[in-house]
């Protein structure tokens, strides 16, 4: 009998999979690919802030930039470039990254089976069956983090995401943008209503080009965004998945056993559809919980920490309905103040990437 089964090997799966590992716990992930990180649908912006609270150390074994600030074009067709001053945030490569936190997860003890598909969930006693494409296994607990689609989720437990919440996106790698490798870029179009566009550079040539929305024909809006903005770009691969902009799911299901964390329980940040920090964070916090209840210990602080990122993601994505609501000046009121020099202080000293609202909500 296993101790927790983890379904799928995501950055949510491994970083519980590390995580209960290290507490003493013995740990089996599922994941239905051959190979760790592939295939990858990521522009890899994570804050440093975020990698510190999710104790994963920078490395270049995946690390691909460093930006200290965000470019902004408005709907009005403003510019404004916010700067903190020093580097706040990683673009790492998501193929190497999650290959990085499974041999920290394998180093703290985790068993990872590749190509190994999760088909069916049955429960036996006070825990579970799990059928998967390599036979059956029995565990006490399971941590589901099966990311986007969460088909488990939705057909043995009855339980998931808002649907209407998750938009398309399609994301480029190109060749030749010319831009400061030094920021990210984000793009707010009339024809891209509820999200935007967005360039996270490698370096000054390379970068990923994206744009989200659930209107028809995103490939039209995508190729007017390129045309706008890159018309010299060459796109060297592209990808089409979904982001999540809605709330978190209410019941992470600490009283059936059966814990859904990462994109699965929409773990994400509605206003940029990142999910890696939130995800990891939440999943972290509930295979330490789930240790302790296995210990005999007590599992209340790390189920506050839960609390308090379920808070503010839901804080997130009702701001994210305030802001898809407010006339087009309302965002260039905000850029424009972000922007002043007045406030450069405390972007370098306060802000939080993840934690954004509470961070304004402390001033
Ligand atoms: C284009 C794009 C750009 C993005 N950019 C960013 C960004 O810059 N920063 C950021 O933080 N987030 C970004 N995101 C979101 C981010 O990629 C996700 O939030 C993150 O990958 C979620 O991690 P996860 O572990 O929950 O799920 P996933 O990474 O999706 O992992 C789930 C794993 O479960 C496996 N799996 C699924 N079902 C089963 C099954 N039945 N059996 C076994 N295995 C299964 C899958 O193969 C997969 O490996 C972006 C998303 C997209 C699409």
């Amino acid at each position: 009998m296993i101790d927790v089964a983890v379904i799928g090997a995501g950055p949510a799966g491994l970083l519980a999979a590390r995580e209960a590992s290290e507490r003493g716990v013995q740990v089996t992930v599922f994941e239905e690919h051959e190979e760790i990180g592939e295939p990858e649908r990521c522009a890899g912006l994570l804050s440093l802030s975020g990698l510190q609270r999710l104790s994963v150390r920078l490395s270049s074994e995946y690390l691909q930039n460093l930006v200290r600030g965000a470019f902004f074009k408005s709907l009005m067709g403003r510019s404004y470039l916010i700067d903190t001053g020093k580097a706040v945030a990683a673009v790492v490569d998501r193929r190497l990254f999650d290959k990085f936190l499974a041999r920290e997860a394998e180093r703290a003890g985790a068993e990872i089976l590749l190509g190994t598909r999760v088909t069916g969930i049955e429960r036996s006693g006070k825990g579970f069956v799990i059928k998967t494409s390599r036979g059956a296994f029995k565990a006490k607990w399971i941590i589901d983090a099966e990311g986007a689609g969460a088909a488990i989720l939705r057909k043995f437990f009855r339980r998931g995401t808002d649907p209407r919440s998750w938009i398309p996106i399609t994301q480029a790698t190109v060749r030749g943008h010319g831009l400061d490798a030094n920021y990210a870029y984000l793009y707010f179009k009339k024809y891209l209503p509820d999200f935007f566009g967005y360039l996270v550079p490698i370096d000054e040539e390379l970068g990923k080009l994206g744009a989200a929305s659930r209107k028809p024909g995103l490939g039209k809006r995508f190729a007017k965004l390129v045309s706008e903005e890159f018309p010299k770009v060459k796109i060297l691969s592209k990808i089409n998945y979904v982001i999540y902009t809605g709330s978190p799911i209410r019941d992470l299901g600490f009283r059936e056993h059966f814990i859904a964390v990462g994109d699965a329980a929409g773990h994400v940040k509605a206003t940029t559809g990142g999910g890696v920090i939130f995800g990891g964070l939440i999943a972290r916090n509930a295979a330490a919980a789930i240790a302790e209840i296995l210990h005999g210990g007590d599992p209340k602080p790390f189920l506050r920490e839960i609390g308090k990122a379920l808070v503010e993601l839901r804080r997130i994505a009702c701001f994210k309905k305030t802001l898809d609501r407010a006339p087009d000046i309302f965002l260039d009121i905000a850029l424009a103040a972000a922007a002043s020099p007045l406030i450069k202080p405390y972007l370098a000293n306060s802000w939080d990437m993840d934690f954004q609202l509470s961070a304004l909500l402390r001033r």
